[in-house]
């Protein structure tokens, strides 16, 4: 630690971008003044959500019913 000055980041809650926790963002949690105003007017709409990110995707690989050809019944 050679930097003394610790600065918090915070997450913004509308775009996830991280910025500093500082008096001197005064739309903080935000990151900037749009980002608040964006999730004011998402609670206002009750539009409201979550992204949810699903990192997991269900690829679901059929199985294809080969034949084998050299199994044949004669
Ligand atoms: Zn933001």
């Amino acid at each position: 630690m050679l930097n003394s000055q610790s600065t918090t980041l915070i997450a913004c809650p509308t775009c996830q971008k991280k910025s500093p926790w500082s008096s001197e963002n005064p739309d903080r949690p935000f990151c900037s003044h749009r980002c608040k105003l964006i999730d004011l007017g998402a609670w206002a709409n009750e539009t409201y959500a979550i992204p949810q990110q699903d990192s997991e995707e269900d690829e679901v690989f059929s199985e294809d019913l080969k034949i084998d050809p050299n199994k044949r019944f004669l």
